[in-house]
């Protein structure tokens, strides 16, 4: 029997669904642990060796990295690595750091850090600005170095052996990908929000979570039963045997929406026959049999850059192929003529690929995305080919994220006909009637939507993004979520513009951001015209059924409802608003609106 001290916390409703199980505290890696200190009198020799045992280690392992790379010709990346090398092998550095074991009888640990402080520090003074990009050379060598001398290359995934309910401070996303599938009841963190990584792959995994707990780390103990309930935004502990009824009713009221979802006309129908076509947000790694289990009609956000996660090397372009090529015939069998809509590699910001991603000061505004594949071509050429390879399989469309201006839109299709070009010489079979879109996440880029038009078969609103870089409040810390406001008067205004440019030119659009599968919001986009909604798959039933039950007409009167609303309105007032008309409209799904 359960004590009568049962506890509820709440948070952010990140991901829908229910699960209870036991605790597993997840430590993250974090920071190498470093030990430093003075070595005994006589121990210097020993010291010194262990240092070149771990020089040895490190050149081993560059070296082997070197030949795979070399395996693929052109990679600018094997110049990176040679570079390393050198410095490794740089005889003023190796005689820096033994001086400081022989004469300050500092820990090989201490030594290597001291000396790559002061080479840091020179590397950073200096006017060239590649002297000073070497300073990102310098941090991944002491780095390799430190793990080779501490041995440290924990995973705390690896003591992760029943199926748990995982609770973390925070999870990044190579974080999130590393833990054992089979394993994973669901997801409970002290930060994050709705739009982070761990929100969107516990949505795309059908796997309930809660973010934003504060400190439910300190609060449960490993192996301890909770209730976790990502539909509502709450964790029980210690539940009384009531609240583990209650529990079961909602388990079993969501189910029935699923079942009556799955019965029905397709995701997406309206009461008068109209359609919005629903979509599914995927990336690789998902199996892809979900997707139609919820009524997905195709696929509206593949996420490629998860391909690139929890490794040190870009995947070949072999393997891009055979990973685009899966989603493209899971697509066609969905029903005849639906697409698989590939998402060109959207790395930076939070997604930090190992062995590509460098140190930035803001890498939300860095080097990311489409920014990074025009400044590396040759990963950029590859990942086109596999795509297009790919579309020799059935209907491909291709998206470039966060772009900000034309010349990024004008470059990126010299690239792709290049490469179409390159494709036709070499006679390697590929579908040349693939769509070309933008991803619209930056304010520039919504701003100037009707020129965009002009160079592109369709848009996509990320919200995630656009509402992240609107607010200027990132999109993964809790402290700021309050200013996360798909609804705000000027994320709504950008959003109309963007889906009026597009109606003006006669090309798709759609939104793939979390805030499609609200109920409120996410009718909301389409109330204003948007053709697909594209979300996590275990979100299109509730939309379906909210959809199911209005008409055109319907939905052109709640396009309405911020209009009514007096100047001056919050976010919030003008979500209001709109909650109680659809209170209103249809009082019999209260549960989904409230
Ligand atoms: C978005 O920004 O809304 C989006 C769909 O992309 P991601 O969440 O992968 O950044
Ligand atoms: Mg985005």
């Amino acid at each position: 029997m359960s004590s009568s001290h049962s506890t509820t916390i709440a948070g952010l409703a990140t991901a829908r669904g229910y699960a209870a199980g036991p605790v597993f505290i997840y430590r993250g890696g974090g920071e190498i642990p470093i030990p430093e200190y003075v070595i005994g009198h006589g121990q210097e020799s020993s010291e010194i060796l262990r240092l070149h045992r771990a020089i040895a280690d490190v050149k081993r392992d560059l070296e082997g990295l070197i030949s795979v790379l070399k395996e693929r010709s052109g990679r600018e990346d094997v110049r990176v690595f040679e570079c390393h090398l050198m410095l490794l092998e740089d005889e003023t550095l190796r005689n820096e750091t033994v001086g400081y074991i022989n004469d300050e009888r500092l820990n090989a640990e201490a030594a290597v850090k001291r000396t790559i402080e002061g080479a840091r520090a020179q590397f950073g003074r200096m006017n060239d600005p590649y002297f000073r990009e070497r300073v990102r050379d310098i941090d991944d060598i002491e780095r390799r170095l430190l793990k080779a001398l501490t041995g440290y290359d924990r995973n705390p995934a690896a003591e992760l052996k029943t199926p748990s309910i995982i609770v973390a401070d925070d999870l990044t996303p190579s974080e999130t990908v590393q833990l054992p599938r089979d394993l994973v009841l669901g997801f409970a963190t002290n930060g994050g929000s709705t739009t982070s990584h761990v929100a969107l792959l516990a949505r795309a995994l059908a796997l309930p979570a809660v973010c934003g707990l504060g400190d439910i780390t300190r609060r449960v103990s490993p192996g301890e039963i909770v209730l976790l309930d990502g539909t509502n935004g709450a964790v029980t502990i210690n539940p009384s045997d009531d609240v583990r009824r209650q529990f079961e009713e909602l388990v079993r009221r969501q189910r029935e929406i699923a079942v009556e979802a799955s019965t029905g006309a397709p995701a997406g129908t309206l009461k008068d026959g109209g359609e919005v076509l629903i979509y599914a947000n995927i990336h690789p790694g998902i199996p892809l049999a979900g997707i139609t289990e919820y009524g997905a009609r195709g696929i509206g956000l593949y996420r490629s850059e998860y391909l690139w996660l929890n490794r040190e090397t870009e995947p070949t372009e072999d393997e891009q192929f055979e990973a685009y090529k899966r989603a493209v015939i899971y697509a066609g069998k969905i029903r005849d003529g639906a697409s698989a809509n590939i998402r060109v590699l959207d790395i930076g910001g939070d997604k930090l690929v190992r062995g590509i991603s460098t140190k930035e000061a803001n890498p939300f505004l860095g080097n990311r995305s489409i920014r990074y594949l025009l400044s590396h071509r040759d990963v950029m050429r590859r990942q086109l080919r596999a795509i297009l390879r790919a579309a020799a399989f059935g209907k491909v469309k291709m998206m470039y994220p966060m772009v900000s201006c034309i010349e990024e839109l004008r470059e990126a299709a010299t690239v792709l006909e290049e490469v179409k070009r390159e494709l036709d010489e070499t006679g390697i079979p590929f579908g040349r009637d693939v769509s070309v879109g933008v991803m619209i996440e930056v304010p520039a880029a919504a701003l100037n939507a009707d020129e965009f038009a002009r160079y592109v078969d369709f848009f996509s609103i990320g919200t995630n993004d656009l509402v992240q870089y609107t607010m200027a409040a990132d999109r993964g810390n809790d402290s700021v979520a309050y200013l996360y406001q798909p609804m705000n008067p000027a994320v709504l205004r950008l959003i109309r513009e963007t889906v009026a440019a597009a109606k003006r030119h006669g090309i798709q659009v759609s939104v793939c951001g979390e805030s499609a599968a609200d109920p409120i919001v996410g009718i909301y986009w389409a109330s204003l015209g948007v053709d697909v909604l594209s979300m996590s798959s275990t979100y299109i039933p509730v939309i379906s059924k909210v959809l199911a039950n209005l008409t055109r007409a319907d939905l052109d009167e709640y396009a309405k409802v911020p209009d009514t609303m007096p100047q001056g309105s919050t976010a919030q007032e003008i979500f209001n608003a709109c909650q109680e008309w659809m209170l209103k409209k249809l009082p019999d799904l209260q549960d989904v609106f409230l």
